[in-house]
C-alpha cells in the first residue's frame, strides 16, 4: 500500500509585491517500503517539498495522502497531530535534549502525547538494541559520538510507527566512515519494510537509496529507480 502520495502540489509564498512559486505541480507516489532520496539545487523546493511532507505546511493546490488520508485537507490541529503520531522525522543535528538519557531521548514523541508507560519504555529499550545502543541506554548525549546521537534520533523516528521515516541531511555532520555506518543503518531497517524519505545534497549519500528524484525549478526534473545503488556495508 501507499506510505505517501502527492498529486499536482502546488505551494506559493506570497511575499509583499510578488508570488514565489517554490513548487509548480509535482506530483509522485511513494509505496510502503521504498527509500528515496530527493535531490535537488539549492532553491529547486526541497525544503519546501520536506515540509509538506513533514506536515509542517499546507500546499496551495493539489492533495497530500498519507495512507489514505488527504493531509492536504486538515487543518493545524489534525496536522499537528498527524505530524506527531505518525511521521519519523531525522534531522541534521540530531535535536536530542540534552537531559535526557537514551531510552528517555527515544520516548520524547510519546510523552508529548501522554502515551508513556511501562509497555513503552520497554520499547523504547528495544529500538534503542535495534539501532545498536543496547549497551547505552542511560548515557547522555553529550556522553555519546555524533554516530550514536544520530542512532538515537533514528531510534526517536520509529517510536511511533510512522509512514515513513523523514531525514534531512541526516549524515551532513557526520564523518565518511560514521556515514556509513548510518546509511547502513538505514538499509537495514528499509530491508526490514520501513519506508525512508531523505532529503541529500550529497550523490554519495543519496547513491545508496532505491530511488532518486530530482527537483529543479520547482518540478520534478527526474524521478528514477537506482540501478546501480550502492549497498552500505
Ligand atoms: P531548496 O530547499 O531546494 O533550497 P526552498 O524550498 O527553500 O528550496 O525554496 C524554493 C523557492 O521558494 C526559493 O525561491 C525560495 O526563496 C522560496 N521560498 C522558500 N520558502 C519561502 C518562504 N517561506 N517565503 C517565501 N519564499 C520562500
Ligand atoms: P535549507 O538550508 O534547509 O535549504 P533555506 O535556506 O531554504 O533552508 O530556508 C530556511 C528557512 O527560510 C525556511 O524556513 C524557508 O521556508 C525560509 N525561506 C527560504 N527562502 C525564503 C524567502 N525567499 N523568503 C522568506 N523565507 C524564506
Amino acid at each position: 500500500s501507499v506510505a505517501a502520495q502527492m498529486v499536482d502540489i502546488k505551494k506559493e509564498y506570497v511575499l509583499k509585491s510578488e508570488t514565489v512559486r517554490a513548487l509548480r505541480g509535482v506530483s509522485f507516489t511513494v509505496p510502503e517500503g521504498d527509500y528515496v532520496a530527493i535531490m535537488g539545487p539549492s532553491g529547486s523546493g526541497k525544503s519546501t517539498l520536506l515540509n509538506l511532507l513533514g506536515c509542517l505546511d499546507r500546499p496551495t493546490f493539489g492533495s497530500f495522502y498519507l495512507g489514505t488520508d488527504d493531509v492536504s485537507k486538515m487543518n493545524d490541529d489534525q496536522l499537528s497531530h498527524i505530524r506527531a503520531s505518525r511521521i519519523g522525522f531525522v534531522f541534521q543535528s540530531y535535536n536530542l535534549i540534552q537531559q535526557l538519557t537514551v531510552v528517555e531521548n527515544i520516548e520524547v514523541p510519546l510523552y508529548y502525547q501522554g502515551r508513556v508507560n511501562a509497555a513503552s519504555r520497554k520499547r523504547c529499550r528495544e529500538l534503542a538494541q535495534l539501532v545498536g545502543l543496547g549497551q547505552r541506554l542511560d548515557h547522555r548525549p553529550t556522553q555519546l559520538s555524533g554516530g550514536q546521537q544520530q542512532r538515537v534520533a533514528i531510534a526517536r523516528s520509529l517510536v511511533n510507527d510512522p509512514y515513513f521515516i523523514l531525514a534531512d541531511e541526516a549524515t551532513g555532520n557526520l564523518d565518511s566512515v560514521t556515514t556509513e555506518e548510518i546509511l547502513a543503518l538505514f538499509e537495514r531497517l528499509n530491508d526490514e519494510g520501513r519506508t525512508i524519505i531523505m532529503v541529500t545534497h550529497e550523490d554519495e549519500v543519496a547513491a545508496h537509496a532505491k530511488r532518486v528524484i530530482r527537483l529543479r525549478d520547482g518540478l520534478l526534473q527526474s524521478d528514477i529507480q537506482n540501478e546501480t545503488r550502492i549497498h552500505a556495508k
